[in-house]
C-alpha cells in the first residue's frame, strides 16, 4: 500500500513528467475510480488546461488544472505511469491523460481502491475531511502537535493513527515511531520530552523511511536485544520492543 513517502514520490513523479503540458483529452476508461465528479464533466473541465502545481496533503496528492483540482488517493494498488508509445499504456489504466505533444499520464489501479476525482479547493477538502497536520509541512512546529496532543486522550498508538492528529502516518510508521523513542504503544500519558521525542521521530521516519523494528514477533530487537511483541493497538497488529519501550 502506498504510504506517504510513496505518495511523496508519485507528486514529483507527476510534477517532473506531466506539468505543464496541454490535455488534449481525460479519458477515463473505468468511471469506478472516480470519487464525486462525473466521467463527462472530468473530461470537458480537463479539456484544454494544463497541470501548473502539486500539492500533497497526508497520502492526497492534489494537482492545480485552472480553477480545477485534480485529486488522487492511491488506496491499495494506485501507480501513476508516464509514457510516450501508447503501447506502454498499463494494464490497469482507469483514467489516461493525452497530452497535445502525443505523450500519456495513466492512473492504474488493479484493485480500484484508489481515487481519482476533481475538486474546487484543497483547503476545503481538507478541512472537510477534518484532515490533521501533514507531518513533512514546514510550518507545522512542535508546539502544534503538542497542542494536537494535549486535546486527546487515550493510548499514544490511536492518537497517532488518527487522521485528525496528523494525516497520513501509517501503521507502520507509527509502529517504528514508537520503537525508536522507546515508548510503548499503549502509553496513555506523556512528558514533554515524549511529545518532543515522538515529534522528531515522526517526521525523520517519514523522510527516510528504512525501518528498524522486526515486524515478526519473538525476534530479538536490534537495539537492545529484547523481544519483539505482537499486540493489537487501536484496531491494528502493533509490533514493539517488550524491553525497552515502557
Ligand atoms: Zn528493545
Amino acid at each position: 500500500m502506498p504510504e506517504l513517502p510513496e505518495v511523496e514520490e508519485y507528486g514529483q513523479y507527476f510534477a517532473r513528467h506531466a506539468l505543464r503540458r496541454k490535455i488534449a483529452r481525460a479519458d477515463v476508461r473505468d468511471e469506478r475510480i472516480l470519487g464525486e465528479v462525473r466521467k463527462e464533466t472530468f473530461a470537458r473541465r480537463l479539456r484544454g488546461r494544463m497541470f501548473t502545481a502539486v500539492r500533497r496533503h497526508g497520502k492526497h496528492l492534489f494537482v492545480q488544472a485552472g480553477d480545477a483540482w485534480l485529486h488522487l488517493h492511491f488506496g491499495m494498488t494506485g501507480d501513476l505511469a508516464f509514457y510516450r508509445d501508447a503501447a506502454k499504456e498499463p494494464r490497469f489504466a482507469r483514467v489516461v491523460f493525452d497530452f497535445a505533444d502525443g505523450s500519456h499520464l495513466a492512473f492504474d489501479d488493479m484493485r480500484l481502491f484508489g481515487v481519482v476525482d476533481l475538486i474546487d479547493d484543497p483547503d476545503a477538502f481538507i478541512a472537510a475531511h477534518r484532515l490533521g497536520r501533514d507531518p513533512l509541512d514546514p510550518k507545522f512546529r512542535l508546539a502544534d502537535f503538542r497542542e494536537l496532543i494535549a486535546k486527546r486522550r487515550g493510548a499514544i498508538k490511536a492518537m497517532l493513527m488518527s487522521q485528525g492528529v496528523v494525516a497520513g502516518l501509517g501503521n507502520l510508521y507509527v509502529d517504528e515511531t514508537l520503537f525508536v523513542t522507546g515508548i510503548h504503544p499503549k502509553r496513555t500519558k506523556l512528558s514533554d520530552a515524549d511529545v518532543g521525542a515522538i515529534f522528531t521521530a515522526m517526521r525523520k521516519i517519514v523522510r527516510k523511511p528504512n525501518r528498524k523494528l522486526p515486524r515478526e514477533e519473538g525476534d530479538l530487537c536490534p537495539k537492545c536485544g529484547g523481544t519483539i511483541k505482537r499486540a493489537v493497538v487501536a484496531g491494528r497488529t502493533t509490533y514493539f520492543c517488550a524491553k525497552h519501550q515502557k
